[in-house]
């Protein structure tokens, strides 16, 4: 029965992946996300209902589109199994068992599954464009009120006022956001990524957020050591394609905060 329940979990999280990837792929173009159908980015071709059954269609199709055979990115299949992969170990580390279903669990399984679509969008348009998409940071911020409103009923009064506070800070800092980009016609990087903070603080705790923060800045000035030393050996030969990975901060803190977190709900569940 657990096996059964897992291996749904597990196909929740590749269907869950293949939203991301779409998202990823429709937002920075202004494509609707719910209303269009999926297709090939090459020859437009609309997808199959067999064609959109995330991981097989990948391997039933050879890795290519079925109509003009250009190749499919392997990233697409690897970030469906991660993402399964992903949910399987939360609902592990929540400890979900088919044999004793605790509401609680299942209710903060599914919080973590929300805010998990928010940060690994954000990380993956990050990736790409090294941009902090602004519509998806919303979103972020409606599944953190739920949250709190969530953690008011179930009576964990004592740290309200504190997400509260989050929430007006987020406000403030939209607001200056907003303000740059009226003054200057530019996003702010900075102001933005002070919002995911934010939205992270809320959903993957201060302890997590903070450590998260750490390890990224602690992982930055280790890769440029590496590379002023590396360059100080090797004169002619330069790499900057390490350097360039390490200026996109919210695809790095996205991926240290999903591994601290689930660390952390292995140490407290
Ligand atoms: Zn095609």
């Amino acid at each position: 029965m657990n096996v059964f329940l897992y291996v749904i979990i597990f196909i929740m999280g590749t269907l869950f992946g293949s939203f991301y990837t779409l998202a990823v792929y429709r937002i920075p173009k202004k494509i609707d996300i719910i209303h269009t159908h999926s297709f090939c980015p090459n020859c437009g071709h609309k997808l199959g209902f067999w064609e959109l059954i995330p991981v097989l269609s990948y391997i039933f199709l050879g890795a290519k589109c079925k109509k003009c055979n250009i190749k499919i990115r392997p990233r697409y299949f690897i970030l469906e199994i991660l993402s399964g992969f992903t949910f399987v170990l939360i609902a592990y580390c929540l400890k979900i068992d088919a044999y004793n279903l605790n509401f609680e669990k299942v209710l903060r399984f599914g919080f973590i599954a929300l805010y998990l679509a928010c940060i690994f969008i954000i990380a993956g348009i990050d990736k790409d464009e090294r941009k902090i998409e602004k519509s998806v940071l919303y979103y972020g911020i409606m599944v953190s009120c739920i949250y709190i409103i969530y953690l008011c009923i179930m009576g964990h009064n004592t740290s309200i006022y504190r997400y509260v506070m989050y929430l007006v800070s987020f406000i403030m800092l939209l607001i200056l956001d907003t303000e740059y980009q009226i003054r200057t016609a530019k996003q702010s990087y900075f102001i933005e990524t002070l919002m995911l903070i934010f939205v992270m603080i809320v959903n993957s705790t201060e302890f997590v957020t903070l450590t998260s923060i750490l390890v990224v800045f602690i992982s930055i000035l280790l890769t440029k050591m590496i590379y002023y030393l590396k360059n100080s050996l090797n004169k002619h030969k330069k790499e900057h394609k390490d350097l360039k990975q390490i200026h996109k901060f919210a695809y790095l803190l996205t991926i240290a905060n999903v591994i601290l977190l689930i660390g952390q709900m292995r140490l407290y569940y």
